[in-house]
């Protein structure tokens, strides 16, 4: 007969090493994740374009939008102004998106062209840009 005690004192320091490794794997995936949605985070605050932005935004931005041709995007008030309507039956494609704008979906078409995207995928655009992503047409 084994004494129980050597051999249950083994098998209890290896089940805390597992759990300590395996409480260290998840505090790391944890950490990525965080690392990962500030860098998120901070593109899109790029995208954004009139909030503060961090320095090394700044110029990621700037390079971006090429000394050539500063930004000449719509503002939110004439965006604002481009008529916006909710999607009924046949789904049309989203040109910025490539998704479908589906029934229900509010989507917003360009009064020119009469190309319709999804909102928040042509108001994003528009900001960056005043013309239809589909025909380049000016919008207003
Ligand atoms: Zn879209
Ligand atoms: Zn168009």
């Amino acid at each position: 007969m084994p004494p129980p005690a050597a051999g249950s004192d083994g098998s209890v320091s290896v089940a805390l090493e597992l759990a300590a490794l395996s409480a260290l794997v998840v505090l790391l995936r944890y950490a990525a994740v965080l690392y990962a949605n500030r860098l998120l985070a901070t593109l899109s605050v790029v995208d954004d374009g009139d909030l503060p932005l961090p320095a090394s935004a700044a110029v990621v931005s700037r390079a971006r939008s090429g000394a050539a041709s500063p930004p000449t995007g719509l503002d939110d008030a004439a965006i604002a102004r481009l008529p916006c309507f909710v999607s009924r039956g046949a789904a049309a494609e989203c040109a910025v998106c490539l998704g479908a704008v589906g029934d229900g979906q509010t989507a917003r078409a360009l009064p020119r062209c009469t190309h319709a995207f999804h909102a928040p995928c042509v108001n994003a655009w528009l900001r960056l840009r005043p013309t239809c992503p589909v025909c380049r047409a000016t919008c207003c």
